[in-house]
């Protein structure tokens, strides 16, 4: 099963995800997390990504597609996976439908996590509470400022990518504003359908 999630910054794909992870025993892929850890290793993307996203910009769709490309040739990711942040472009969805047919496979489903803006800034000001209470430094994009501008890149460059999979019969769209455990009913409820095979 090859899955993708889309939404916008904090509707809760990072939390989903993790329940996918467990329950269909596929890994998730998050290129955000990719690209931290490249920019704590310091490695050269990372060094080219950092500023990009700490300013709550895209990191270039060549960089992104590589990493990516390069991830889903790991055996874990022979019976499937998710990708959790990815593609956030046209030119990255298109690169993703590319890399899967050279290996002859396609992306099952794409769900959508619909939420309410407003909220996901009671979310974000929570999550940074957390994190401050946790001891640690909220990440440098979880400003208020930086997660509007998050929100405005997901408008301008993301949500196209909703009527992309529509056309394509693949985007099923979820309530996102519920209880972690009801948004996870309904991702189990469409993936169920999917049947067995996948
Ligand atoms: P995320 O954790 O998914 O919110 O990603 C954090 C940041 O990493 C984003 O704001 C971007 O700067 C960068 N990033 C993650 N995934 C992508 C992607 N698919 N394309 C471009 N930039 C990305």
């Amino acid at each position: 099963m090859i899955l993708i999630f889309l939404g916008p910054p904090g509707a809760g794909k990072g939390t989903q995800a993790a329940h996918i992870v467990e329950r269909y025993n596929i890994p998730q892929l998050s290129t955000g997390d990719m690209l931290r850890a490249a920019v704590a290793a310091q490695t050269p993307v990372g060094k080219k990504a950092k500023a990009v996203m700490d300013a709550g910009n895209l990191v270039s769709d060549d960089i992104v597609s590589a990493i990516v490309e390069e991830r889903i040739e790991a055996d874990d990711c022979a019976g499937g996976f998710l990708l959790d942040g990815f593609p956030r472009t046209d030119a990255q969805a298109e690169m993703l439908d590319v890399m899967l047919q050279k290996k002859e496979r396609s992306v099952d489903v794409v769900i959508e996590l619909k939420v309410d803006e407003a909220a996901l800034l009671d979310r974000l000001n929570k999550r940074i509470e957390e994190t401050r209470a946790r001891g640690e430094a909220p990440r440098k994009d979880d400003t208020e400022e930086t997660f509007k501008y998050r929100l405005q890149v997901y408008r301008d460059q993301t949500a196209p990518l909703i009527p992309f999979y529509e056309r394509q019969g693949k985007l099923k769209d979820v309530d996102g504003m519920g209880s972690v455990d009801a948004v996870s009913a309904q991702i189990d409820a469409i993936l169920d359908e999917l049947g067995p095979s996948n």
